[in-house]
């Protein structure tokens, strides 16, 4: 009667639970959540979550409720130990617990800057509902705010404060904001974007010091001497996958818990799923580890139906999307390995997607307020269809018709 076990609650944990049940899985299930309160969803808490003075239970998944009613065990605890000869998981709470098969949807962590003064309390980071809370109550006096770092939940901060009136201005060590993740058109428009509502951006630069006085937070040196005053400084510099329960344990980890095509790990009663796992990818021929709701939910729904007998290797389409101010992103597919790039629509008026090609091949498509080209873009890339270029730029060509 050992159940499966799931360590975190997070998109990945969460989904898991529900996708068993629905897949007819009758076993006991088992879901540790080490947060203090019911499993709930990210992406709102540097959005609307951040914006309203909403109630936390706005992002819960499901209320208390749907555990008893699916009769998944939301085990409050935090996992410390994970012994592979008797197959049980310690708590920290001295308890145990043995497992049938082991799951690690551990998620990620923020990663911290390390300088003097970035542990001060007008220095926070944004990950948890408790980091959102704190950071909604600041925004209220806040007057000034400065964000390391200009990703997707830097931004996603920025845009928020902005439109609240508070002057915000935002480091970013690359040339151009988003780097990693888009290509230099969407670069472009989102800077414009975010200029245009009274962000500064200070891209090429990194921050050199922190000042405080009296207790507060003063300001941030820049590395060209530029001092940006400051009542709030919001870090998003990335985050690090969380995979020291799993490297204790022995399994292989790299920059996330190596696992096959199966999502299995080494060991064939655990597997690892969403933001903590290194996956072999089907579809890209390489390691990969994404951090994205998609890439946590089509996970978690392969290996439900690995768990309960339907055995497929993981080849889901990554998508991502963020919403930055009134404009929506939607990325399908990686926007990595391209060499031309064609736009179709009018980032002037705030509507284009970027169909980017690597050796003649559709690799991924950004959609900027077009919602139907990124959903076409999802069945095309999934499909591996390609479609050409001078069609893609044809905004009278249905792109659904490539398929
Ligand atoms: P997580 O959600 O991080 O959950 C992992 C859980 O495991 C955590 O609760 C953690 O505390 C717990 N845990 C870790 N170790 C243990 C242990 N030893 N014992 C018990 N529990 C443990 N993605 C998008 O696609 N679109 C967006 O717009 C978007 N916006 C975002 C906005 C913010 C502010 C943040 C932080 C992320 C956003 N993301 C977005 C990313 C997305 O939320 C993550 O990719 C997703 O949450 C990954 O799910 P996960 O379950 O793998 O990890």
């Amino acid at each position: 009667d050992e159940p499966v076990v799931i360590v975190g609650a997070g998109h990945a944990g969460f989904q898991l639970a529900a996708s068993l049940r629905q897949s007819g899985y009758e076993e006991r299930i088992a879901l540790i959540n080490n947060e203090p309160h019911l499993p709930y969803q990210r992406p709102p808490l540097s959005k609307g979550f951040l914006e309203g003075n909403g109630d936390p239970q706005a992002v819960f998944f499901r209320p208390e409720s749907f555990f008893r009613d699916y009769r998944i065990d939301l085990v409050e605890d935090h996992v410390v130990e994970i012994d592979r000869m008797t197959r049980k998981t310690s708590f920290q709470s001295t308890r145990s617990l043995n497992y049938r098969h082991l799951v690690m949807a551990t998620g990620a962590r923020n990663r911290l800057l390390r300088m003097p003064n970035a542990g001060h309390d007008d220095v926070r980071y944004l990950r948890s509902l408790a980091d959102s809370e704190a950071i909604r109550e600041r925004l209220e006096n806040a007057k000034q705010v400065v964000v390391i770092g200009a990703g997707f939940v830097g931004l996603e901060f920025a845009a928020t404060a902005a439109a609240k009136g508070i002057a915000v201005d935002i480091v970013e060590l690359a040339p151009r904001i988003m780097a990693r993740v888009v290509s230099p058109v969407v670069s472009g428009y989102f800077q414009a974007r975010h200029e245009g509502a009274g962000c500064c951006i200070h891209s090429a630069r990194s921050v050199s010091a922190i000042e405080t006085a009296n207790g507060r937070l003063q300001c941030v040196i820049l590395d060209d001497g530029r001092k940006l005053p400051a009542d709030l400084l919001i870090v998003g510099i990335g985050v690090v996958p969380n995979v020291e329960l799993a490297m204790a344990a022995g399994l292989p980890s790299q920059d996330g818990i190596v696992v096959d095509q199966h999502l299995a790990t080494v060991d064939p009663n655990i597997s690892a799923i969403g933001d903590c796992a290194l996956f072999s990818s089907h579809r890209y021929k390489s390691p990969l580890r994404l951090q994205s709701v998609s890439n946590a939910v089509d996970q978690a729904k392969c290996l439900a139906a690995r768990l309960t007998g339907k055995i497929r290797p993981f080849d889901s389409l990554p998508w991502f999307w963020s919403d930055q101010g009134n404009d929506k992103l939607q990325i399908a597919g990686l926007i990595d390995s391209y060499e031309d790039i064609v736009v179709r629509g009018d980032p002037d008026q705030n509507s284009f997607s970027v169909f980017c090609y690597g050796d003649g091949i559709l690799r991924g498509v950004e959609s900027v307020n077009r919602v139907g080209d990124h959903m076409a873009a999802r069945r095309l890339l999934a499909a591996c269809t390609t479609v050409d270029p001078d069609k893609a730029a044809n905004l009278s060509f249905d792109l659904k018709t490539a398929l």
